[in-house]
């Protein structure tokens, strides 16, 4: 019976591939025949990695910088490319996405299932508007939205910050993610909190 194939996520944050960890994974898609999925959601799947060498190839990445998707992690937010890459990009995108990483890295048993996108302009190439939280970049500050999603039934997200500070921005994600956390058994997608009497931010 041939053996069981498996997918090892290796999560990209900011969308970024460090070339360590491209070369090693190039190493691995060369031993073993491996295909190479890169998801839009910031993070680069191994496929038909047979079930023995999960583990061989996590352990090698790891020393690396690499992390893996696996559940009650913080979301890895989806984030736009940003300036100086866009030329309509206001912001480097990276600093807010390593600050909110940064502020929520100690979080543990993250409840499914919300999302996280960044944009570095009204644009909002990462599907801000569709995303269970986001954050967009403006002349005048950043914007928070909250309960938008994608799928068959897609939900235009509400505002509720508007000229915000990344102080006030790592805030209210942080309250917003609390509430979620508190108001959800399991797993939940956010547009189902925001009319919650107590839901904690006011739509702007
Ligand atoms: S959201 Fe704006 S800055 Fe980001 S990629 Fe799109 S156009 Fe460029």
């Amino acid at each position: 019976m041939s053996e069981k194939k498996m997918s090892v996520t290796v999560l990209l944050p900011a969308g970024r591939l460090s070339r360590d960890i491209l070369a090693k994974i190039y190493t691995f898609v060369d031993k073993y025949g491996l295909e190479l999925y890169c998801s839009t959601m910031q993070n680069i799947r191994l496929l038909d990695v047979p079930e023995s060498k999960v583990q061989e190839i996590k352990d090698e990445l790891i020393p690396l910088g690499a992390d893996f998707k696996g559940p009650g992690k913080f979301p890895t937010p989806r984030v736009c490319v940003g300036k100086p890459h866009c030329n309509l990009g206001l912001i480097d995108i990276t600093v807010l996405n390593k600050a909110i990483a940064d502020r929520f890295a100690e979080r543990q048993n993250v409840k499914a299932k919300f999302k996280i996108s960044l944009a570095a302009c009204p644009l909002g190439c990462s599907g801000s508007k569709l995303t269970d939280i986001a954050v967009v970049a403006t002349k005048k500050g950043f914007e928070l939205f909250a309960g938008g999603r994608g799928g068959p039934f897609p939900k235009i997200g509400r505002r509720y910050l508007r000229g915000a500070t990344e102080a006030e921005i790592l805030d209210a994600i942080g309250a917003l993610v609390d509430f979620h956390d508190l108001k959800t058994v399991k797993k939940q997608r956010m547009y189902k909190l925001l009319d919650d009497a107590e839901f904690p931010l006011t739509e702007v």
